[in-house]
């Protein structure tokens, strides 16, 4: 079967999104993959369940992307579809005075999953090397000297039996247009839309190099960027369903046997 993490992992070197398209779909045909939905739904639960039972591990998918690259639509098709009760998901918006008045990590270090949790990032740390570095929101040395923090943070985060999956959702400039434009056609749909998304579509090539330079400088061992092409929503909500069976799968989460007197306990119950 396919393998998502080697098909989507990026590789090292100077990332260049330019090169990668991003209404490629590799791997299976769109048959295949939307017959597979139920099935990965099913493992993926089971997977999770597991996880929730060992209580020993965690996993982290952490979400990122331009505005409408479906960060909001895979937590509700691919996380939505598991039990929200081992799910630990945080949204970062923009960060608030209580936030300001600590450094760029501790509100991410305060939403880390629990042992046994799935932690999902809508948006992250990477904000703090992103927007912030866009927006010119602190001086240069500063949001450069936090590729390395980073690193090191994710680097003890893993090494504390947490393992970090992190997507970057990939879809054309034009993709985003068509997506602006059905929010507006669509009265169901446009309290979605956002007067701000339009002033930083406007910023898309400072995103792109703040994204490849990320992409760049941030992809270690234990903490890979996977760069999902997101044109496509199916094969979008597929590839991360994968992502996250593939590394549940590495991890092998055991349900713990714990030394009961079934028979004794059995008699009690009358
Ligand atoms: P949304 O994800 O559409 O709800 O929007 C959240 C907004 O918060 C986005 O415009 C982000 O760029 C912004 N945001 C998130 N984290 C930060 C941060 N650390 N500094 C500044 N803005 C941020
Ligand atoms: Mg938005």
């Amino acid at each position: 079967m396919t393998n998502v993490r080697d098909l989507l992992r990026f590789p090292g070197g100077t990332c260049d999104l330019s090169k990668i398209d991003s209404s490629a779909t590799p791997g299976p045909s769109k048959s295949k993959i939307r017959a597979a939905i139920a099935p990965d739904t099913a493992l993926l639960e089971s997977w999770q369940e597991r996880l929730t039972a060992e209580k020993k591990r965690s996993v982290l998918l952490v979400l990122q992307g331009m505005d409408t690259s479906g960060k909001d639509g895979t937590v509700k098709h691919v996380i939505g579809a598991v039990d929200p009760q081992g799910i630990r998901l945080t949204a970062f918006k923009e960060p608030t005075d209580e936030e300001k008045a600590h450094d760029f990590l501790w509100r991410i270090r305060n939403a880390l999953p629990r042992p046994g949790e799935i932690g999902v990032f809508n948006r992250s740390q990477y904000e703090d090397v992103l927007v912030v570095r866009v927006h010119q929101l602190v001086e240069e040395e500063v949001w450069r000297a936090r590729y390395d923090e980073i690193n090191d943070f994710e680097a003890e985060v893993a090494a504390g039996g947490t393992t970090i999956v992190k997507v970057f959702l990939h879809i054309s400039r034009n993709e985003q247009a068509r997506r602006l434009i059905a929010r507006l056609d669509d009265p169901t749909k446009q309290w979605k839309f956002n007067d701000h998304d339009i002033a930083e579509r406007g910023r898309w090539d400072d995103y792109t190099r703040a994204y490849e330079d990320v992409i760049s400088e941030c992809s270690t061992e234990v903490a890979p960027w996977y760069i999902v092409p997101a044109d496509k929503k199916w094969y979008r909500n597929w590839a991360i369903a994968r992502l996250l069976i593939e590394t549940l799968e590495a991890l092998r989460p055991e349900y713990p046997h714990p030394d009961l007197d079934v028979k004794a306990l059995k008699a009690r119950l009358g």
